[in-house]
């Protein structure tokens, strides 16, 4: 998928007046693109997240995954963190592949 090489003026004129930031149509309430390109972004997401998956990276950064450290888990220790600092349930860290 290629993403639109739009400019900043763009992106924030069209979110200001609740437009999809890649395109003119409207964009989903409380989101910054229209239901197309939300659909568009999410497949995109799961193939990237099924793709290091399997090659054992962390779905979230790409990062190779510890075999120890990182065992059992779907993300790379530093992205557990950050997750972890910001409050996230565990449960939702270990989530594969959700948008
Ligand atoms: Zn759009
Ligand atoms: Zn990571």
């Amino acid at each position: 998928m290629n993403m639109p090489n739009h400019t900043m003026e763009y992106y924030w004129d069209h979110k200001a007046k609740g437009l999809c930031v890649w395109c003119d149509r409207k964009a989903v309430p409380g989101r910054t693109r229209c239901e197309y390109h939300r659909q568009q972004m999410s497949k995109f997401n799961a193939t990237q997240c099924e793709k290091r998956h399997r090659e054992g990276r962390c779905i979230s950064c790409g990062w190779p995954m510890h075999d120890e450290m990182d065992r059992g888990h779907v993300k790379c220790v530093t992205c557990r963190m950050q997750a972890m600092r910001r409050r996230i349930p565990y449960e939702n860290t270990r989530t594969v592949c959700s948008e």
